[in-house]
């Protein structure tokens, strides 16, 4: 068997992946093949924490541009991943693996408070764990959850699954095809060169905590594997 380069991942997905072709809302047999995939990944040992975004549904920073009060605009967007997380977590049973969900906002008919040495427990007894509802606060991101989760739970890694794109590049290769893509990079350099792989509130908490953030396409099956696995897929960004 390959040797797996690491032992516990916060894998960040951003709620887009959960629309499949659509685009927008939930697809659930998108969701099923993800969630087939991380099982895949989490029979190999790997510990998993799962953070998904919400912008399939919601995005308080339009709702505000519409003219809705940001704060109350964040606090649906925060309703929004954590339906994400509900509905993954539903997936993920289905595969046979045991989930909690835990969310930032209490809401505890239908999910666990955020508790960190719960969380870790969770990870120990190979249960992966869904961080939902952001960090709680309004005017932060789900990258941001995701690397303030990292920090917390002593992730090895983020590994930040996006839709389409494969690395992190020096221009928008949807836009411009001569545009070169980074094996490597450091969180400073994304700061310095405002590379948009997360926003900057999360690449400077992974800094400074130290966080590895591995950047690949989740539109290819098996790309989980492959990073956890060690493959260079994708851009790898670390200090
Ligand atoms: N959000 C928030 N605080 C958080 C996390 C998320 O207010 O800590 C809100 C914010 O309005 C955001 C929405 O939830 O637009 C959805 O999250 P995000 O945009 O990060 O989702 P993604 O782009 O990853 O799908």
């Amino acid at each position: 068997m390959s040797q797996v380069k690491y032992k516990r991942v916060l894998i960040k997905l951003s709620g887009e992946a959960l629309a499949g072709e659509r685009g927008v809302g939930i697809d659930i047999a998108t969701v099923q093949e993800i969630a087939k995939e991380l099982k895949e990944v989490h029979d190999l040992g790997i510990e998993i924490a799962l953070v998904i975004g919400g912008g399939n549904l919601w995005r308080g920073e339009a709702a505000a541009a519409a003219g809705m009060e940001r704060v109350p605009a964040d606090y649906t967007g925060m309703l929004g991943t954590v339906m994400n997380a509900l509905v993954m977590a539903d997936a993920l049973e289905r595969e046979g693996v045991i989930t909690r969900v835990q969310t930032a906002i209490n809401m505890q008919q239908l999910a666990e408070p955020y508790v960190r040495g719960r969380a870790l427990r969770h990870l120990e007894k190979d249960r992966i764990v869904i961080f939902a509802a952001g960090t709680g606060s309004p005017y932060f991101s789900t990258d941001t959850t995701a690397a303030l989760r990292a920090a917390e739970i002593g992730a090895d890694a983020i590994l930040m699954a996006k839709n389409g794109v494969d690395g992190v590049y020096n221009d928008d290769p949807r836009t411009n095809t001569a545009a070169i893509k980074f094996e490597e990079l450091t969180h400073l350099d994304v700061l310095k060169q405002g590379l948009k792989i997360m926003d900057s509130t999360a690449s400077s908490l992974s800094m400074d905590n130290n966080i590895d953030l591995v950047v690949f396409n989740l539109n290819e099956t098996g790309n989980i594997k492959r990073v956890v696995l060690g493959e260079n897929i994708g851009t790898t960004v670390s200090n």
